[in-house]
């Protein structure tokens, strides 16, 4: 924080290293960097996924959501996810299995870029199915070691 002279704080933008007193410009390219990686056995369903993105890709798949992923609103109504309220907007007490068949199988249209990896977590098991079941399997095998 720095003092504006007036007696407030203010919030410093930028940080300087001790010795040269030069700024320090952190290195942005490096998200998914070895110490900041997940390392849990879940986050590899959806890991490759974010670097593909993190890296300016625009990998292709189907968005489960209105079938594998629920979001209800507020209103009781369900929706595709947060970032697309409005698109189907069913009540949930009218959504039925034939709804949930029938978003299973259709493409939203706005899967590329998509960074809702919550969704494209819970669509694995249909857009790589044996990755999936191999994460889910060295899951299981590891809870039983414990
Ligand atoms: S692709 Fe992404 S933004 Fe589009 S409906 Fe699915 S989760 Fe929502």
């Amino acid at each position: 924080m720095k003092s504006t002279g007036s007696g407030s704080p203010r919030p410093s933008t930028c940080c300087t290293t001790p010795r040269t007193n030069r700024h320090h410009r952190p290195r942005l390219r490096r998200p998914l960097a070895a110490p900041l990686r997940d390392r849990t056995l879940q986050a590899h369903l959806d890991q490759d996924y974010g670097a593909d993105l993190l890296g300016g890709g625009r990998p292709g798949w189907k968005c489960q959501a209105g079938s594998r992923f629920l979001y209800v609103d507020e209103f009781g109504n369900v929706q595709f996810c947060s970032a697309q309220r409005g698109r189907l907007n069913k009540p949930i007490v009218q959504y039925t299995r034939r709804d949930l068949r029938q978003q299973s199988r259709v493409y939203k249209g706005c899967e590329a870029g998509c960074a809702l990896l919550c969704v494209y977590r819970a669509s694995a098991l249909d857009n790589r199915p044996l990755h999936t079941l191999a994460v889910v399997t060295k899951l299981a095998w590891r809870r039983l070691q414990l």
